[in-house]
């Protein structure tokens, strides 16, 4: 379920060729193990559309029945009706009404895909995107506000034009017979001030449920924080039911950074709860080695292999918080504050590590094995916690 009171729900979308089934699948089964719970696939020729269900078939065969979301521009009315199979395999389509069809061909293209829609009872997203909004709805705007006694600025026209687009034709799809409640709006933008205007505009407007993202985020640190800084202004207002970070990968990374950093957004706003949270100070001058910043690393990365298995095994160990602290100034608190934390000791300490649960400190560990002591001690209170 998406919209309303429903949790927010990550999104991902696969960069392999969608004829590459065996490829498709791998990167899908890898996003949906990250914990993405909706997958959306380019559908962008027949190879493709035939494609799809061999791909929904093999994820099935493998447990894996992450909902599977078509992405369709230009063709999408004849791949739709050509492949049947394909548009029943698909638990939702994709549409951007800037491309769906050009001139007279536009307004049949579009009703075609809603009409399959329709029969096949598909919810639909209408993704307007800033790149290629519709070119005829926009021009159509500008001339009407270039005669207005007080035109409003370009920006403003043009975010006109996004919402305009979108709602428009969500209307034309209502009105050819989709329900209300199978459309999902979105009006993408690269700016992140833009897509926070827009959203907020958009909303105002209508109660359909909205998914967000901040196209053509970017790579590493300036698409993370642009995407983050975007969509938590918009999750904080109550604005947003599905979410993805558009990132693009480092060359040879791995497509499900944008999976976890979407759910570090949800979580960090305390929204939803995917993975045990680390808690690491950042280290000072009072700490004389990266021992615990390789320890933090080590339990962080050790909790997230974990959850595939835990997820199901110990329901609410997504809530817990464990402590890595880097020496006696703050690290007692902090550790107390967690489930479990650990305070290293920093330079001119005893070289001694006081491991609390609870709040209570229960026993100091030293020497070489202070990391797998440690580990043992977080596994040892899943289970008997949330076992
Ligand atoms: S807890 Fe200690 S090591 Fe960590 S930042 Fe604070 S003073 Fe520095």
């Amino acid at each position: 379920m998406v919209g309303g009171v429903a949790p927010i729900v990550v999104q991902s979308m696969t960069n392999t060729d969608t004829a590459d089934v065996a490829a498709t699948v791998v990167q899908i089964a890898e996003l949906a193990q990250a914990g993405s719970e909706l997958v959306r696939i380019t559908v962008n020729n027949e190879a493709a559309a035939a494609a799809v269900p061999l791909i929904r078939d093999r994820l099935a065969a493998r447990n894996f029945t992450v909902p599977l979301i078509g992405d369709f521009h230009f063709n999408g009315h004849r791949l739709l009706t050509q492949y049947p199979a394909c548009a029943e395999a698909l638990e939702k389509y994709r549409i951007n009404p800037g491309n769906v069809g050009r001139g007279k061909k536009k307004d049949e293209q579009f009703a075609a895909i809603i009409e399959i829609a329709c029969r096949q009872e598909k919810p639909v997203r209408i993704g307007v995107n800033w790149g290629s909004l519709d070119q005829a709805l926009a021009a159509r705007l500008m001339d009407e506000n270039a005669g207005l006694a007080q035109p409003q600025t370009a920006t403003e026209v043009m975010y006109e034009a996004m919402i305009r687009s979108a709602l428009d034709s969500a209307q034309q799809a209502e009105e050819i017979g989709l329900r209300h409640d199978k459309i999902i709006l979105s009006v993408k933008m690269s700016g992140v001030q833009d897509l926070i205007a827009v959203y907020r505009k958009l909303a105002m407007r209508c109660d359909y449920p909205l998914h967000l993202g901040l196209t053509e985020a970017g790579m590493g640190s300036k698409g993370i924080v642009a995407s983050t800084a975007a969509l938590a202004v918009l999750l904080q207002e109550g604005i947003g039911d599905t979410i993805r970070v558009s990132l693009t990968p480092e060359p040879g990374g791995s497509r499900t950074q944008e999976v976890l950093i979407a759910q570090e957004i949800l979580q960090s706003l305390e929204l939803r709860s995917f993975t045990p949270a680390v808690t690491a100070c950042p280290g000072c001058g009072r700490t004389s080695s990266d021992y615990f910043q390789r320890l933090a690393r080590q339990i962080q990365d050790y909790l997230r292999e974990q959850m595939p298995v835990w997820r199901s095994r110990y329901p609410g160990v997504e809530d817990l918080k464990v402590a890595v602290m880097g020496c006696v100034v703050n690290g007692p608190g902090e550790s107390k504050q967690a489930n479990i934390g650990i305070s290293l000791p920093g330079t001119g300490e005893i070289p001694v590590a006081p491991v609390y649960v609870d709040g209570e400190k229960t026993v100091t560990l030293k020497g070489e094995t202070i990391a797998a002591e440690f580990q043992h001690i977080v596994a040892a209170y899943v289970a008997r916690r949330y076992g």
